[in-house]
């Protein structure tokens, strides 16, 4: 019988990439719990789940295209370095925030630094891979009324 729509999935997850790298893992800390049917996590990974059995294990694999989308080039820009407040001391790697016109928060990273010139990239970090998951089923329960109504999971986690 799936899994199906308003329950609270708890899950222990290994996360690579196709070369084996290790990306996350929920191994060794808190397992990741979230509510079915609200787009918490990625589309096809909450399919593959929805029939697995409490206790069971499954490889899932994920193409990037059915993850977080192809890397895409044009979501790199190229910025002045007097657009950043003058008191960061600017790095690769370093990750911000901007807010879109509509007010949509948009996270990008430093990906390159030339003189004044500054290379940013709002791509996820994550598009572009392919996705190994290994996924433990730990725990399956009906959501709360107010677990729906918040459209997330309460518990020891959470933000209550
Ligand atoms: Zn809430």
């Amino acid at each position: 019988m799936p899994i199906g729509l308003n329950k609270v999935v708890t899950i222990h997850y290994t996360l690579k990439d196709e070369s084996g790298n290790l990306l996350d893992s929920t191994l060794g800390s808190q397992p990741f719990s979230y509510l079915t049917g609200h787009d918490q996590i990625i589309p096809k990974l909450e399919e593959e789940i929805d029939t697995m059995l409490i206790g069971g294990k499954k490889n899932i694999l994920i193409s990037a295209d059915e993850a977080y989308g192809e890397y895409r080039d044009d979501l790199v820009h190229s910025v002045k370095k007097s657009n950043f407040p003058d008191d960061v001391d600017l790095e690769i790697g370093m990750q911000f925030v901007t807010n879109a016109p509509d007010g949509t928060q948009m996270p990008f990273v430093i990906k390159s630094i030339d003189g004044d010139d500054v290379t940013i990239d709002f791509n996820h970090p994550l598009a572009g891979k392919n996705l190994d998951f290994e996924i433990e089923l730990i725990d399956v329960r009906d959501a709360t009324d107010e677990e729906l109504a918040h459209g997330h999971i309460h518990g020891p986690n959470s933000h209550h």
